[in-house]
Parts: C-alpha cells; sequence; structure tokens
C-alpha cells in the first residue's frame, strides 16, 4: 500500500499519542443517530459556527468542545485592564449559549484528533465526529526563544505572561499591573501576523494611563519589530512621554526570564515587570492533527492550511478550520487580521459549507468581513475603527479594502458592538 504523506503524518502522530490512542477511552456522549459536528474551542469562530450549524442544519448533533469553563472576551480586555468597564462584560457562560441554541457544551481539552478514525480525544473521553470546526486560536511559540528550554518557557509563561488568549492569565495580568509599584516594564511586540493588530498598543496605552494617573513612578518599554501606528506613537509623545518609550525596529535576539533582560539587535534592557509576547502560531490542536501549511521551502508556516474560499482544511474535506489558527487566505494581502468579528464571519461560512454538505451541495462562496474598534486615546477618549471588506477578483484571488476612521467624541460604540456580538453568540434577547 502506497504512504500518502498525511498518512504518514497521520502514523507519526498517531506513534507519538500512542497511549491516548489506544487506551480504550470511553466515549463522551452515545453515539449519534443521525450525524455529528464537533465544535472544538468556544471562542468567536467556534460560538458562532456552533450557533449557525443549529440554525441551517437543525438535523444534525452539534457539540461544542472547550476547555475553559466560561468565556472571556479579549476584545473590550484593555479597557477592562483600565478599569473602564466591567468584567460582567466579558464574561459569559457556555450554558446560556448551549440552552439558547440546543448543543451540549462539554467542558474538556483536545489532545489529539484522529483524522482517519474522525474520532477526538480529551483526558475525559473520545467523540466521534462526522464533521469537525477546529476553531482553537493561537498559541505562543516560546520555542522561538527558548528552543526546548522547559524551566524557561515555564518561568516566562507564569511570571511574565502577556495574556493574549482567554484565560486566567487576564486577572493574573491585572493584579501584577495593579502591584506594580515602579521601575522598567517591557512589553514586547511579535512579528506579524498576530492576533488583534492594533491591540498591543491600545494595551500600552492602558498601561501608560495607569502609570500617570496612579503616579507610579515606572516607565513601560514597547519593544516593536516594526514602527508603531501614527496615530499611537503621536498619543504616546503627547500624554505619556515620561511613562512610554517605543523602540522601533526591535527585533528580539534574546530574553532571560530569570535574569530578567532582554536583547535585541541595538539593545540590551533590565526589566522588573514584563508582558514577553512571543511569535505567535496556530493552537496546539492543528498541530498535533497534521493540520499546519508548509511554505514552498517545506517549512511549516506555523498556520493551519485552509481551502481560502470553503475553509475545509487543504487535505481533508470533513475538517473546517476557523478563525485566528488560519493561514494566508489571499497572496495579494497575506492573512485576514485575527479579529473576533472576521472569527464569526469565518464560523458562519463554514457553518454554511457544512449545512450544504450535509445536503449534497455546495453552497455559494461568501467572504467575510472585520469591524474592529480600539482606543486610540483614553483621557479625552478617541477611539479608531477598522473595516476591512473582502471581494473575489476575476482570477478567483481575495482582494482586500480596509478603511480607518477616528472618531474623537466616542459614545460607546464599541460597547454596543461588543453587546450586539454576545447576543448572536449567546441568544441573548
Ligand atoms: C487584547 C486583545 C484585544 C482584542 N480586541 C479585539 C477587538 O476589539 N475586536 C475584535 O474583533 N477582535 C479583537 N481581538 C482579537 C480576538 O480576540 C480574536 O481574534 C478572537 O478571539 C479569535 O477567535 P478564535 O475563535 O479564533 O479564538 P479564541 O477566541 O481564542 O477561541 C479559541 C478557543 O479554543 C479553546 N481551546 C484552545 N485549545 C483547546 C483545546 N486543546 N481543547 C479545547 N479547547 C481549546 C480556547 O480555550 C478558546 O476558548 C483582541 C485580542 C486581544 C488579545
Amino acid at each position: 500500500m502506497k504512504l500518502t504523506r498525511r498518512g504518514f503524518l497521520t502514523a507519526a502522530l498517531a506513534a507519538c499519542a500512542a497511549p491516548l490512542f489506544a487506551q480504550q477511552a470511553p466515549a463522551l456522549l452515545p453515539a449519534s443517530k443521525g450525524r455529528r459536528v464537533v465544535v472544538v474551542g468556544g471562542g468567536w469562530g467556534g460560538l458562532s459556527a456552533a450557533r449557525q450549524l443549529r440554525a441551517l442544519a437543525p438535523e444534525l448533533e452539534v457539540v461544542l468542545l472547550e476547555r475553559n469553563p466560561s468565556f472571556f472576551s479579549l476584545p473590550l480586555s484593555n479597557k477592562w485592564l483600565a478599569g473602564l468597564v466591567d468584567e460582567k462584560l466579558l464574561e459569559h457562560d457556555y450554558r446560556a449559549a448551549a440552552q439558547a441554541f440546543g448543543y451540549p457544551f462539554l467542558q474538556a481539552e483536545v489532545s489529539a484528533i484522529d483524522r482517519d478514525r474522525r474520532r477526538v480525544h480529551t483526558a475525559r473521553g473520545t467523540l466521534d465526529y462526522d464533521w469537525l470546526v477546529l476553531a482553537v486560536g493561537i498559541r505562543h511559540d516560546y520555542a522561538a526563544w527558548f528552543g526546548d528550554d522547559r524551566r524557561a518557557i515555564d518561568e516566562a509563561r507564569t511570571r511574565f505572561a502577556c495574556a493574549w488568549t482567554p484565560g486566567d492569565e487576564f486577572r493574573a495580568l491585572k493584579a501584577r499591573l495593579d502591584n506594580f509599584k515602579g521601575g522598567e516594564l517591557v512589553m514586547t511586540i511579535p512579528p506579524p501576523p498576530y492576533r488583534c493588530q492594533l491591540a498591543p498598543y491600545e494595551r500600552a496605552l492602558v498601561i501608560g494611563h495607569l502609570l500617570k494617573t496612579r503616579a507610579v513612578p515606572g516607565r513601560l518599554t514597547l519593544l516593536d519589530p516594526n514602527p508603531p501606528p501614527q496615530r499611537f506613537a503621536e498619543v504616546f509623545e503627547e500624554q505619556y512621554r515620561g511613562q512610554i518609550e517605543v523602540l522601533p525596529h526591535a527585533r528580539i535576539k534574546s530574553v532571560d526570564p530569570f535574569a530578567k533582560t532582554v536583547a535585541t539587535e541595538f539593545d540590551d534592557l533590565r526589566f522588573d515587570e514584563a508582558l514577553l509576547m512571543p511569535p505567535q502560531q496556530a493552537a496546539e490542536p492543528a498541530w498535533q492533527a497534521a493540520l499546519i501549511g508548509r511554505d514552498a521551502a517545506g517549512k511549516p508556516t506555523g498556520w493551519a492550511a485552509q481551502d481560502p474560499l470553503h475553509l475545509n482544511a487543504a487535505d481533508d474535506e470533513r475538517v473546517f478550520l476557523v478563525g485566528d489558527l488560519i493561514g494566508a487566505a489571499s497572496p495579494l494581502f497575506g492573512h485576514y487580521p485575527k479579529s473576533g468579528h472576521l472569527a464569526v464571519h469565518l464560523g458562519r461560512i463554514a457553518a454554511r459549507e457544512i449545512a450544504a454538505r450535509a445536503r449534497g451541495r455546495l453552497p455559494e462562496t461568501t467572504l467575510p468581513e472585520s469591524s474592529c474598534f480600539v482606543a486610540a486615546r483614553l483621557a479625552p477618549s478617541e477611539s479608531l475603527r477598522v473595516d476591512t471588506h473582502y471581494r473575489l477578483r476575476g482570477d478567483g484571488l481575495i482582494v482586500q479594502t480596509t478603511k480607518q476612521h477616528f472618531d474623537p467624541n466616542p459614545r460607546g460604540e464599541d460597547v454596543a458592538w461588543a453587546k450586539g456580538m454576545f447576543g448572536e453568540l449567546f441568544g441573548y434577547r
């Protein structure tokens, strides 16, 4: 029998995960009476796909698997760090969505995906699928800095976490910022693509604002591989000259979380506190399931390889890839913005694809869009809205257009947008 690349990778993975695949793990749910879609990841993309699937294909069983007990919104989380929005707005109960739309929510961490058997493995048991929606977001590539030095990775992850994925890191970061008594604070911005391109600058604004309004004798140094966007650079200079310093074109050469030092090509810095953000990649399950794309030289791109129009995995029509984990969408612009709004649109598209395929059809091509609100200034407040639209060119390539709108007198449009999204994802009336 000829061994295909996929077969080889799956076999290699199965060998690594042999104890997992081999053991007689119990099924998490009784066998489906019809056909089942397992959605892994209860973030923006996964919740959207689950909801739309229930609406478009009520004949399919939909199950949501998520490792966290509750949903925590990253949009508006920077404002929450500054005490400008209430935590109640950000945290949501998965059971509300599950009840509203009629699908089971199971809290479990996916440890492996056996694509040949169409089976998802978790510590609590396994779940078979007819279609899988993988919407697990990103992971931090600490190995790019520390290789396989586990001690350094653990130290950076636990002491200097950047809080860029949903989970407990956010509360820990808030406590660290609230307890920061002064000194040198460093924040590293990863090379693109990364999740929510303007959010690091919004986070820097928030930290500058906290230092200034609390009269903390500290300074934030932003290590940026690019120059910062113009409006942010102006506001940092006008309002936070004593609190924020930006070092542009700063490529990280080495990080020592024990000695608390960072080296770039031009500078060596020592820090008292840090938000260490290494390069980003698709989250773990995409690697475990051998769904990562390769570049022309055969190196892993770090991101899942999808059919750009239909969102199924490049080599598997039973797996759909949704949200920040996906790879480049078009050679004309590269990656879609890694935004919650875009992930919601991708979730809708994947649901339409699965619903149509379950009836033996292919749906019409639809493309996503994204609107993203960020604070460009806090006092007085100014907001920036970035709208991104897509269309198909004659040669089949996706084209992107982007518009920016600065609003010097915002009236809570970001909160209204988020409430609308939570209404859609959790079924609030
Ligand atoms: C500070 C900040 C501000 C932002 N502001 C905005 C904004 O204003 N507007 C906007 O549109 N976007 C914003 N974003 C971006 C937005 O949060 C992301 O684009 C969005 O979360 C992507 O959705 P997703 O579903 O791909 O991933 P996620 O929302 O990260 O969801 C992935 C889910 O998968 C789960 N998961 C991962 N691995 C496993 C596993 N093995 N087993 C089970 N579950 C697993 C995770 O726990 C998580 O719940 C911001 C991001 C940050 C960090």
